[in-house]
């Protein structure tokens, strides 16, 4: 009798040929982030991954499993379910052990039984009638509600053993990390850009942070929130880099040389060469930013064309494009982000900031107004100057 997590894979079902690798991938991220942790039997079976720590465990540690499975990118549900023997006596056993204790606080519950061995030599009525029994014996203040129950007790009778347990608890979702390809996630210290990145790991892509920052207008402060985020989606993704690319000369040259009403989208423009470079030489495919169509004047449609127009050889994805502020909070508040991303630290897009800022560019114009830029020395500069900071921690 063992204390096993179950989980349940999505998608990764319907992956047919490709599901071996699918699932290759992402039990090799479980085997990681479970490692600091102890030691786990993992397999996988029938769209199911059964991890069994080989250890007794305490219930800080097993909290922390729990929540780290949770994080795991395709994985839709995590049961903590307990093993029993193939046969009656030890599936009571479990049921008086490890479920009854569990049932002290509920007033109802029903049994929900199932055989994916069609060997066993009882059927699924018979088995939840059996355990139904034996755990109202253990817990007489409990009664029988099919329809509406405080908790439903699941018994699976598998290939190899039975396992018990109480509802299941819901998983990241989506696909595992890096089985989406990889892309650039253009990462400022605010609320939409983690979230944006967030979305697209979902879908299994692998991220790669990059950060512009201008000292001495951006704090120290500022930089280290944009790590602290970076590992908030670390703990979902696994290890994470983060280039922090220098953008104080840039933004100067722009303050000084460039017509006010153009320097927020000069400046994109700008942060769009380099992270294309950048992505680039990383092997990504695609760039990723926080951007809402509406949200602010350079994010209305002529705006984003104009940002778009610089990105030749990726597309740009922006996977919030569609949502409200509020809609975009309750995601932040989701994973984890929004305590930090509301912190009070400078970005540098809030720096040099335009007071009546073009908010139906053309590009011809743009392209007049940023002539008097070295652009291509610039882009290099920054580039040379990049630094790569890896983050990776699954504890947040
Ligand atoms: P966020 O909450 O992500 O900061 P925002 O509403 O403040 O978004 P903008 O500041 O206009 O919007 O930025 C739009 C997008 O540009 C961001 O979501 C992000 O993808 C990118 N971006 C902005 N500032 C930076 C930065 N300093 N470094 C990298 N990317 C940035
Ligand atoms: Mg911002």
């Amino acid at each position: 009798m063992k204390l096993t997590y179950l989980l349940k894979c999505g998608e990764l079902v319907l992956k047919g040929l490709n599901r071996r690798t699918f699932e290759d991938v992402m039990l090799a991220q479980l085997r990681t982030r479970l490692s600091s942790l102890g030691k786990f039997d993992i397999k996988a079976a029938q769209s199911t991954v059964y991890i069994t720590p080989e250890q007794d465990i305490d219930e800080i540690t097993a909290a922390e499993v729990l929540t780290r499975l949770q994080k795991l990118f395709g994985v839709v549900s995590v049961c903590v379910s307990y093993g029993a023997e193939k046969n009656m006596e030890s599936i009571f056993e479990v049921a008086r052990k490890y479920i009854a204790p569990e049932l002290f606080a509920c007033s109802t519950f029903k049994v929900e039984a199932r055989r994916s061995d069609k060997k066993f030599p009882f059927n699924s009525p018979q088995i939840c009638r059996d355990v139904g029994e034996v755990l109202l014996e253990s817990c007489p203040h409990l009664t029988v509600d099919v329809h509406e129950p405080d908790a439903v007790v699941n018994v699976e009778v598998r290939e190899t053993a039975a396992y018990l347990h109480i509802g299941s608890l819901p998983g990241a979702g989506g696909m595992p990390t890096g089985t989406g390809g990889k892309a650039g996630l253009l990462l400022s210290g605010g609320i939409d850009s983690p979230v944006a990145g967030w979305l697209m790991a979902k879908r299994g892509v692998k991220l790669v942070g990059i950060h512009f920052f201008s000292p001495p207008y951006t704090s120290d402060r500022a930089r280290e929130k944009v790590i602290d985020l970076a590992k908030i989606l670390s703990s979902y993704v696994g290890e994470f880099p983060v280039l922090i690319v220098p953008f104080t000369k840039i933004q100067e040259l722009i303050r000084e040389n460039c017509p006010e009403e153009y320097f927020t989208l000069i400046m994109r423009r700008m942060m769009m060469r380099i992270a294309q470079k950048l992505a680039f030489h990383n092997k990504c495919r695609a760039l990723v930013t926080g951007e809402s169509l509406g949200q602010v004047a350079s994010q209305t449609m002529d705006a984003l064309c104009s940002t778009d127009a610089v990105v030749d050889k990726m597309p740009v994805f922006r996977p919030l494009i569609g949502l409200d502020k509020e809609e975009i909070v309750r995601y932040s508040r989701k994973i984890g982000a929004f305590e930090t991303s509301i912190l009070p630290y400078e970005d540098c897009c809030t720096v040099f900031t335009p007071k009546h800022p073009k908010t139906r560019p053309q590009i011809s114009e743009l392209e007049k107004a940023e002539a008097c830029l070295d652009v291509d020395a610039l882009v290099k500069e920054a580039i040379e100057g990049t630094e790569k900071v890896i983050v990776c921690d699954f504890s947040i």
